[in-house]
């Protein structure tokens, strides 16, 4: 009898142990693999992501329908992915929202080429966006059949204004800017001299599907809506990491600038990655501080 319940009594310590050993074991691996949160590197084109994605290490690929590709990797050990949007507001829209679902970043850069709407700036200038704009989202004036068409005279219109009619409420008729984030543009304005290709400003990108050539319509732009480029892509990145309260921001080279007779050049997507990178450490380096 008294040898079962010795037995039982070094049973039962040792099931102490264990349970007390495996509990400590759990915490320690816990506290050591919580998961950083990634910060999400977005590019419209494969010019426009493919650089960034090859500087990635341990990179996994992994695609989602036949237009947006995930890079998922680190730099310097901390997690980024690098995300190939395809082009425009829809395509960017939606390839935001996934990736917030998918990969809970800490932190959005959409970045790519732009045309510059500011005479000052030339192709491969780099804009930080300190905040964006749809340039696309217009109200046209009330004219009967023959009155023609003013597009001068065509409105802003805010769709994040209200839940009813944006085409009724005058309260519509206003311009809605996102600001980019004081975090992620400190950042930038931290490495802005590691960039020997031209200047690097603070500025306003306006974004819509639509490519102007005229320059009477890019000076209006650039007048109503203080553009200091246009692109395709940022302010849907924007509105969408707004409504999930991610810190954002719009880094965009000139890629053209009918302003200044400036041509097209392709491999301004390139250097803008090399510098989008320098951004990218320096950003993750404030993260471990704090
Ligand atoms: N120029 C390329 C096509 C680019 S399509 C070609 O001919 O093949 C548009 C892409 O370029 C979008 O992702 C947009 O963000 C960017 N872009 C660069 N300059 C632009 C401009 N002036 N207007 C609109 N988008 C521009």
């Amino acid at each position: 009898m008294k040898k079962v319940k010795a037995h039982q009594i070094l049973f039962l310590l040792l099931a102490l142990l264990l349970v007390l050993t495996g509990c400590s074991s759990t915490t320690a691996t816990e506290a050591k693999e919580k998961p950083q949160r990634p910060i999400l590197i977005q590019g419209p084109m494969p010019i426009e992501a493919e650089k960034f994605a090859e500087r990635l290490e341990n990179v996994k690929a992994e695609e989602s329908g036949s237009t947006f590709e995930f890079y998922s990797g680190t730099v310097e050990g901390y997690p980024v992915i690098v995300v190939k949007t395809g082009k425009g507001m829809a395509n960017t829209g939606a390839a935001t929202a996934l990736a917030i679902e998918k990969y809970n970043p800490a932190a959005i850069i959409n970045q790519g080429t732009s045309g510059g709407h500011d005479p000052a700036l030339n192709v491969f200038d780099i804009v930080l966006g300190k905040r964006s704009v749809n340039i696309g989202a217009l109200k046209t004036g009330d004219l009967v059949e023959g009155e023609g068409i003013e597009p001068t005279e065509w409105k802003p219109m805010d769709l994040m204004a209200s839940e009813g009619s944006a085409g009724e409420d005058p309260d519509a008729e206003n311009i809605r800017y996102n600001d980019g984030d004081e975090g992620l543009l400190a950042a930038a304005n931290a490495v802005k001299d590691t960039y020997t290709k031209g200047k690097v400003v603070e500025g306003t990108i306006g974004s819509a599907d639509f490519w102007n050539n005229e320059v009477d319509r890019i000076n209006w732009l650039h007048e109503k809506y203080g553009t200091s480029v246009e692109e395709m892509e940022t302010a849907s990145a924007a509105q969408i990491s707004a409504a999930y309260d991610i810190p954002f921001l719009g880094i965009r080279i000139l890629s053209n600038n009918k302003t200044n007779e400036g041509a097209y050049n392709p491999d301004t997507a390139s250097a803008n990655q090399d510098y989008v990178y320098e951004v990218v450490k320096e950003y993750i380096s404030t993260l471990s501080n704090n």
